[in-house]
């Protein structure tokens, strides 16, 4: 009975001590404790076997371990059951409260109960077949390595008990394992760690070693007891756990940036992209949907059936092209015109089906691209290619297209006549064959080289027709796309062979002309050369005859009667006008020889006109006709030839003399212009030869011989100033004259880089000028 009420006393005291830890633990729910409640529940395990010995401790043991499995919400799964974590905690729990029920039940109960021997045996038993490793140490009596702890590590106890666990442990853990076991053990706290070991043959080991120091009645630290688990196995799981955790990190990282590369390719492609689902609701629409179709069909569409948007024809259009997609279930392209409010647009629509896992068509994905303006450019393309091939067909001109390296690609039906050539023969190298064997070469070599530099050709050939050949002007221009790169070439090729013909006709003419130019000029030369030797013996010969006929009219050798003195008159009249004809041509045939030269000086203009009007005075006054002068003070020296300069003003007053009728009158007049002035006068064309190299200057002064004469009809001025041309022969002959003065005049003037001009009205009178370059220091103000 004692017994009894004893056991029932020890029972009830270790069931009491767990329910005051276990309300200990629920009052602490937010401190550590609560997060390590094993540490409160080692008390009412120690207390229970310290006091009641085994039994108490293992009952203790096990109610506790319910206890603080059972405190935290977070250690049972979803099934109530305790969580892997947890339940290898539990374990080493269990072991170490059965550990220090059976150390206490050594300490405390031989003396009490007498049953020492047997007991320590069964307890040791326990001890070394305990699944974890076990230990005791700290105390020389009590130190302690369970079989399972030697067998783990291949080592005996003393070997434990000396270097054996130090070494045994990992070498990145052995310094902070050393330090921190030393600390909690000195200080009398428990220890507990997860760490890394080694045993003999190197296998690595995970483990979670506790160890809680034991104190006696006086609170001294008498040993420490503890319990090594292998957690290998959940620290690997860990591992693959976290590895997992990454990967999945990863995986999801990876899938966000994918989700987003696709939406933006959704917002911001060109394209049109929509899904519809097999009964024609949209389940999806991009952003070029909405701005096309969004202020047509609404906001959102998602959900909504086009069926209800789309005009009854092009809703069948579609729902029939949607239908021929879903029963054959593979990819369709289809074109179609559709009209939106700013016209009627063409679109390229692609169709796809989408399938479920299992296979089943559910929606179908459509892609749409507005191709209008490219049909518009096809179009206009189409169009101008039609232009070109009407206008080729047509055109006299030959026409040819290259590719860039100047392969021929097109001939138009003129080309193909010119050259003889079909449209196929032409093509690539081919139009080569028909050029003239002797050209061939040249004119490939010249083609290919521009052709293939991008350059402008011209070129002018031969083609061998089968029994003709004709020459062609062949042009070509580089063709460029819009990006600058070259495309081609087109040319033409001109049949110019009667052009040629003729141009060499024109050769051949040149050089006959050029023949007999040459041949002219020196007839020109001999006939100047004769008239100088000509002229020269014909003076010295009139020389005399003058001389004499002139001794014998002054009657110094007698007196002569009236018929000798009239024919020694005609003698001597004939005599001077033939002298005045040899002067004229010896000086043409010296101008013309280019050997008159002019004897330049300073002459006083007043003083010169005023010397030949007294020399034609005579004979003006024999026609009762009126000789004035109008010399304004514009110049009063000109640089110039004193007897040639007389020469020509005296042909002007003569020939008005000659040709104004008795009581007209003769003016002689001098002014002075600019070359622009100068423009308004008819002034002669200057002949080249006859020109005084390097005269340039922008004032004239001018000698005028105005007449009140006969005049001149405008058909026939056109021959003044030629050698030898009169222009009335019957009223020239009536007067007399050579028709050289004019023609004389104008190369004395022209020799002083002068001009000449006239006008002249017929039956009103004429106007002959001389026009001499002035130095502009000699001009002074009128
Ligand atoms: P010619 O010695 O015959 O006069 P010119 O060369 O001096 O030769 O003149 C050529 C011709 O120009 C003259 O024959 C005359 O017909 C015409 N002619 C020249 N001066 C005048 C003039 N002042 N009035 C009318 N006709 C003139």
């Amino acid at each position: 009975m004692e017994v009894a009420l004893s056991q029932l006393w020890r029972y009830g005291s270790a069931v009491l001590l767990v329910a005051i830890a276990s309300f200990l633990i629920l009052l602490a729910s937010d401190s550590t404790i609560a997060a390590n409640p094993w540490l409160i529940g080692f008390a009412p395990v120690i207390l229970s076997a310290r006091y009641g010995g085994l039994g108490p401790g293992l009952l203790a043991t096990v109610l506790m371990g319910v206890a603080c499995a059972y405190s935290s919400p977070q250690s049972l799964t979803s099934s109530g059951a305790i969580a892997p974590n947890d339940l290898v905690e539990w374990s080493v729990f269990a072991l170490e409260g059965i550990l220090i029920s059976a150390l206490m039940r050594l300490h405390t109960v031989p003396s009490q109960h007498q049953r020492g021997p047997r007991s320590k045996l069964e307890l040791r038993t326990i001890l070394d077949n305990a699944p974890v490793g076990l230990y005791v140490v700290g105390s020389s009596n009590h130190e302690f390595m369970n079989q399972h702890l030697c067998a783990w590590l291949g080592l005996t106890s003393e070997q434990i008990l000396g270097n054996g666990w130090i070494d045994s442990i990992h070498p990145e853990d052995r310094e902070w394992v050393i330090r921190a076991s030393t600390e909690s053990l000195t200080a009398g706290q428990p220890f507990e760690a997860e760490y890394r070991i080694l045993d003999q043959s190197g296998t690595l080991y995970w483990i979670l070693d506790r160890a809680v120091p034991v104190q006696d009645e006086a609170g001294q630290v008498q040993f420490f007891q503890g319990s090594c688990v292998d957690i290998t196995a959940r620290k690997q799981a860990e591992e693959r756990l976290q590895s997992v955790a990454q990967q999945l990190q990863e995986r999801t990282a990876e899938l966000s940036a994918s989700r987003a590369h696709m939406q933006a390719l959704l917002d911001y492609t060109p394209a049109i992209i929509y899904i519809i689902d097999v009964d024609g609701y949209m389940r999806f629409a991009n952003a070029e949907w909405y701005r096309i179709f969004g202020p047509l069909f609404g906001n959102p569409i998602e959900g909504q059936n086009l069926r209800d948007f789309l005009p009854p024809e092009a809703a069948a259009v579609f729902f029939q092209e949607n239908e021929e997609i879903f029963a054959s279930a593979k990819v369709m392209t289809f074109e179609n015109d559709m009209t939106l409010p700013d016209g009627v647009h063409t679109f390229l629509r692609i169709k796809f089906p989408l399938q479920d896992a299992s296979g089943e068509v559910y929606a179908f994905c459509g892609v749409s691209l507005d191709i209008t303006e490219r049909k518009q450019g096809e179009e206009a393309l189409r169009q101008s290619e039609e232009r070109f091939r009407s206008l080729s067909a047509c055109s006299p001109l030959g026409i040819f297209l290259t590719d860039t390296q100047g392969n021929c690609t097109y001939t138009n039906p003129s080309w193909q006549a010119i050259a003889g050539l079909t449209f196929e023969a032409a093509l690539g190298e081919g139009w080569a064959q028909a050029i003239h064997p002797e050209d061939r070469e040249r004119v490939a070599a010249y083609w290919f080289y521009c052709a293939s530099s991008g350059q402008a050709y011209s070129d002018e050939f031969r083609f061998q027709r089968r029994e003709t050949v004709c020459w062609v002007h062949s042009r070509s221009s580089p063709l460029f796309a819009d990006n600058g790169q070259l495309m081609g070439h087109v040319g033409t090729v001109e049949d110019i062979t009667e052009r040629k013909q003729a141009s060499e006709q024109l050769q051949a003419l040149t050089r006959q002309l050029q023949a007999q130019n040459e041949q002219l000029t020196e007839v020109s030369r001999l006939k100047s050369e004769f008239l100088t030797n000509m002229s020269h013996e014909l003076r010295t010969p009139l020389t005399s005859i003058l001389g004499f006929s002139s001794v014998l009219l002054q009657k110094n050798f007698g007196a002569l009667n009236p018929k000798q003195e009239q024919y020694l008159s005609l003698i001597h009249s004939s005599g001077d006008h033939l002298l005045a004809l040899i002067n004229d041509l010896l000086d043409l045939a010296k101008i013309e020889a280019g050997k008159l030269e002019l004897d330049f000086e300073e002459l006083n203009l007043a003083a010169l006109c005023q010397a030949a009007l007294e020399m034609v005075e005579v004979r003006a006054l024999s026609k009762q006709q009126q000789l004035s002068q109008e010399l304004p003070l514009a110049c009063e020296f000109i640089l110039g030839d004193r007897q040639r300069i007389l020469q020509v003003l005296l042909n002007y007053l003569s020939n008005a003399i000659k040709f104004t009728p008795a009581g007209g009158t003769i003016t002689l007049k001098t002014q002075v212009v600019t070359d622009v002035e100068l423009q308004n006068f008819n002034v002669l064309e200057v002949e080249e030869e006859a020109a005084l190299q390097g005269a340039s200057t922008s004032m004239f002064v001018g000698l005028s011989v105005s007449d009140t004469g006969i005049g001149i009809p405008v058909e026939d001025q056109h021959l003044l100033f030629q050698t030898f041309q009169q222009v009335d022969g019957a009223t020239d002959r009536r007067h007399g004259g050579t028709g050289l003065g004019l023609a004389l005049t104008k190369r004395l003037v022209e020799l002083h880089g002068g001009k000449v001009s006239f006008t002249s009205t017929c039956g009103v009178g004429s106007t002959f000028s001389a026009w001499f370059p002035l130095p502009e220091s000699n001009v002074e103000p009128i």
